[in-house]
Protein backbone atom coordinates (compact mmCIF):
# COMPACT_ATOMS: atom_id res chain seq x y z
CA UNK A 1 0.00 0.00 0.00
CA UNK A 2 1.48 3.54 -0.67
CA UNK A 3 -0.40 7.07 -0.27
CA UNK A 4 -4.01 7.52 -0.30
CA UNK A 5 -5.35 8.22 -4.24
CA UNK A 6 -8.77 9.53 -4.94
CA UNK A 7 -10.34 7.88 -7.13
CA UNK A 8 -13.58 7.79 -9.03
CA UNK A 9 -15.99 4.22 -10.09
CA UNK A 10 -19.10 4.29 -12.02
CA UNK A 11 -21.89 1.82 -10.40
CA UNK A 12 -24.49 0.76 -12.59
CA UNK A 13 -27.37 -2.10 -12.04
CA UNK A 14 -29.74 -3.53 -14.11
CA UNK A 15 -31.00 -6.80 -12.90
CA UNK A 16 -32.23 -8.09 -9.99
CA UNK A 17 -32.96 -6.10 -7.02
CA UNK A 18 -31.20 -2.95 -8.45
CA UNK A 19 -31.17 -0.64 -5.50
CA UNK A 20 -29.47 -3.54 -3.41
CA UNK A 21 -27.33 -4.42 -5.65
CA UNK A 22 -25.97 -1.09 -5.51
CA UNK A 23 -26.23 -0.81 -1.76
CA UNK A 24 -24.40 -4.38 -1.17
CA UNK A 25 -21.64 -3.30 -3.84
CA UNK A 26 -20.62 0.09 -1.82
CA UNK A 27 -20.63 -2.23 1.25
CA UNK A 28 -18.60 -4.93 0.08
CA UNK A 29 -16.28 -1.64 -2.11
CA UNK A 30 -16.04 0.30 1.50
CA UNK A 31 -14.76 -2.84 3.42
CA UNK A 32 -11.20 -2.86 1.62
CA UNK A 33 -11.06 0.95 0.49
CA UNK A 34 -12.08 4.49 2.58
CA UNK A 35 -15.63 5.63 0.84
CA UNK A 36 -15.90 9.08 0.63
CA UNK A 37 -18.99 10.30 -1.12
CA UNK A 38 -21.76 8.56 -3.06
CA UNK A 39 -23.84 10.60 -5.50
CA UNK A 40 -27.48 10.18 -5.81
CA UNK A 41 -29.39 7.03 -7.71
CA UNK A 42 -29.98 8.07 -11.01
CA UNK A 43 -32.22 5.91 -13.34
CA UNK A 44 -30.70 5.56 -17.29
CA UNK A 45 -31.15 4.39 -20.46
CA UNK A 46 -29.38 2.25 -21.70
CA UNK A 47 -26.70 2.86 -24.24
CA UNK A 48 -25.11 0.55 -27.16
CA UNK A 49 -27.52 -2.21 -26.36
CA UNK A 50 -30.61 -1.15 -26.03
CA UNK A 51 -33.37 -4.20 -25.90
CA UNK A 52 -32.34 -4.32 -21.75
CA UNK A 53 -34.03 -2.99 -18.84
CA UNK A 54 -33.24 0.52 -17.59
CA UNK A 55 -30.20 0.90 -15.38
CA UNK A 56 -29.81 2.78 -11.75
CA UNK A 57 -26.31 4.42 -11.59
CA UNK A 58 -24.43 6.13 -9.44
CA UNK A 59 -20.67 7.24 -8.68
CA UNK A 60 -18.56 7.16 -5.75
CA UNK A 61 -15.21 8.86 -4.29
CA UNK A 62 -12.89 6.87 -2.59
CA UNK A 63 -9.55 7.34 -1.38
CA UNK A 64 -7.59 4.07 -1.33
CA UNK A 65 -3.54 3.33 -1.34
CA UNK A 66 -4.61 -0.27 -3.82
CA UNK A 67 -2.52 0.07 -7.28
CA UNK A 68 -4.85 0.56 -10.20
CA UNK A 69 -4.47 -3.16 -11.13
CA UNK A 70 -5.72 -4.08 -7.67
CA UNK A 71 -8.21 -1.76 -7.68
CA UNK A 72 -9.78 -3.56 -10.66
CA UNK A 73 -9.32 -6.55 -9.36
CA UNK A 74 -11.35 -5.18 -5.73
CA UNK A 75 -14.41 -3.92 -8.89
CA UNK A 76 -13.93 -7.33 -10.65
CA UNK A 77 -14.11 -9.41 -7.13
CA UNK A 78 -16.97 -7.52 -6.13
CA UNK A 79 -18.91 -7.61 -9.53
CA UNK A 80 -18.39 -11.64 -9.15
CA UNK A 81 -19.74 -11.73 -5.23
CA UNK A 82 -22.82 -10.20 -6.45
CA UNK A 83 -23.79 -12.54 -8.98
CA UNK A 84 -22.24 -11.21 -12.22
CA UNK A 85 -21.10 -13.90 -14.89
CA UNK A 86 -18.67 -12.55 -17.71
CA UNK A 87 -20.57 -11.74 -20.31
CA UNK A 88 -20.27 -9.26 -23.16
CA UNK A 89 -19.82 -5.52 -22.98
CA UNK A 90 -22.86 -3.11 -22.35
CA UNK A 91 -24.60 -6.57 -21.46
CA UNK A 92 -27.65 -6.51 -18.75
CA UNK A 93 -25.90 -7.06 -15.38
CA UNK A 94 -26.57 -7.37 -11.39
CA UNK A 95 -23.55 -4.99 -10.73
CA UNK A 96 -20.68 -3.17 -13.27
CA UNK A 97 -18.04 -0.96 -11.57
CA UNK A 98 -15.87 0.82 -13.57
CA UNK A 99 -13.00 3.08 -12.53
CA UNK A 100 -13.59 6.32 -13.99
CA UNK A 101 -10.32 8.22 -12.91
CA UNK A 102 -7.51 7.41 -10.88
CA UNK A 103 -5.72 10.49 -9.27
CA UNK A 104 -4.19 12.33 -11.97
CA UNK A 105 -2.99 9.01 -13.89
CA UNK A 106 -3.61 8.01 -17.09
CA UNK A 107 -2.88 4.24 -17.82
CA UNK A 108 -3.24 2.46 -21.07
CA UNK A 109 -2.76 -1.41 -20.58
CA UNK A 110 -4.46 -4.44 -22.01
CA UNK A 111 -7.04 -4.70 -18.69
CA UNK A 112 -7.44 -0.80 -18.08
CA UNK A 113 -7.90 2.36 -19.66
CA UNK A 114 -7.98 5.12 -17.10
CA UNK A 115 -9.60 7.66 -17.21
CA UNK A 116 -12.29 5.60 -19.04
CA UNK A 117 -12.43 6.03 -22.44
CA UNK A 118 -16.06 6.60 -22.64
CA UNK A 119 -16.84 9.17 -19.94
CA UNK A 120 -16.85 12.01 -21.29
CA UNK A 121 -19.71 11.17 -23.41
CA UNK A 122 -21.71 9.16 -21.19
CA UNK A 123 -24.57 11.34 -19.60
CA UNK A 124 -25.35 8.32 -17.11
CA UNK A 125 -21.26 8.96 -15.25
CA UNK A 126 -21.14 12.48 -16.27
CA UNK A 127 -24.17 13.82 -14.52
CA UNK A 128 -23.57 11.42 -11.14
CA UNK A 129 -20.04 12.54 -11.27
CA UNK A 130 -21.08 16.30 -11.63
CA UNK A 131 -23.55 15.71 -8.33
CA UNK A 132 -19.61 15.13 -6.36
CA UNK A 133 -17.09 16.28 -8.24
CA UNK A 134 -18.14 19.19 -10.49
CA UNK A 135 -14.93 21.17 -10.17
CA UNK A 136 -13.13 18.16 -11.06
CA UNK A 137 -10.86 18.12 -14.43
CA UNK A 138 -10.45 14.81 -15.28
CA UNK A 139 -6.94 14.35 -16.57
CA UNK A 140 -6.96 14.51 -20.72
CA UNK A 141 -10.34 16.29 -20.15
CA UNK A 142 -9.53 19.82 -20.22
CA UNK A 143 -13.48 20.95 -18.79
CA UNK A 144 -14.84 20.61 -16.05
CA UNK A 145 -17.52 18.11 -14.97
CA UNK A 146 -19.71 20.67 -14.31
CA UNK A 147 -19.22 22.07 -17.79
CA UNK A 148 -18.88 18.68 -19.47
CA UNK A 149 -22.35 17.59 -17.85
CA UNK A 150 -23.98 21.11 -19.39
CA UNK A 151 -22.98 19.82 -22.81
CA UNK A 152 -23.54 16.26 -22.75
CA UNK A 153 -25.86 14.10 -25.06
CA UNK A 154 -28.67 12.11 -23.51
CA UNK A 155 -29.71 13.88 -20.33
CA UNK A 156 -32.72 13.27 -20.75
CA UNK A 157 -32.33 9.37 -20.55
CA UNK A 158 -30.80 10.47 -16.97
CA UNK A 159 -33.64 10.69 -14.42
CA UNK A 160 -32.75 11.69 -10.64
CA UNK A 161 -34.38 8.45 -8.68
CA UNK A 162 -33.34 8.33 -5.31
CA UNK A 163 -31.70 10.85 -2.57
CA UNK A 164 -27.78 9.79 -1.84
CA UNK A 165 -27.03 6.82 0.30
CA UNK A 166 -25.90 7.59 3.80
CA UNK A 167 -22.47 6.90 3.66
CA UNK A 168 -21.78 6.80 7.78
CA UNK A 169 -23.92 4.09 7.47
CA UNK A 170 -22.39 2.12 4.28
CA UNK A 171 -19.05 2.57 6.17
CA UNK A 172 -20.70 1.17 9.58
CA UNK A 173 -22.17 -2.24 8.05
CA UNK A 174 -18.44 -2.86 6.04
CA UNK A 175 -17.01 -2.97 9.14
P1 LIG B 1 -18.41 -2.44 -19.91
O1 LIG B 1 -18.24 -1.85 -18.53
O2 LIG B 1 -17.84 -1.56 -20.99
O3 LIG B 1 -19.78 -2.92 -20.21
P2 LIG B 1 -17.12 -4.79 -18.84
O4 LIG B 1 -17.56 -4.33 -17.50
O5 LIG B 1 -17.57 -6.13 -19.31
O6 LIG B 1 -17.50 -3.75 -19.97
O7 LIG B 1 -15.54 -4.67 -18.83
C1 LIG B 1 -14.75 -5.31 -19.70
C2 LIG B 1 -13.28 -5.09 -19.32
O8 LIG B 1 -12.97 -3.73 -19.38
C3 LIG B 1 -12.85 -5.47 -17.92
O9 LIG B 1 -12.53 -6.81 -17.83
C4 LIG B 1 -11.62 -4.59 -17.69
O10 LIG B 1 -10.40 -5.32 -17.82
C5 LIG B 1 -11.68 -3.60 -18.82
N1 LIG B 1 -11.48 -2.21 -18.42
C6 LIG B 1 -10.71 -1.34 -19.10
N2 LIG B 1 -10.69 -0.15 -18.52
C7 LIG B 1 -11.49 -0.24 -17.43
C8 LIG B 1 -11.86 0.68 -16.41
N3 LIG B 1 -11.43 1.95 -16.42
N4 LIG B 1 -12.69 0.25 -15.43
C9 LIG B 1 -13.15 -1.03 -15.43
N5 LIG B 1 -12.82 -1.96 -16.37
C10 LIG B 1 -12.00 -1.56 -17.36
MG1 LIG C 1 -17.37 -2.46 -16.65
Amino acid sequence: MSEPVTAYLGLGSNLGDREDNLDRALALLAAKVNLEAVSSIYETEPVGYEKQPLFLNLVCRIATGLSPGHLLQLAKETEAGLGRAASFVNAPRPIDIDILVYGNRIIETQELTVPHPRLKERAFVIVPLAEIAPDLVVPGLRQRISCLAAGVEGLDGVRKYKGGFDVSAIRGRAL
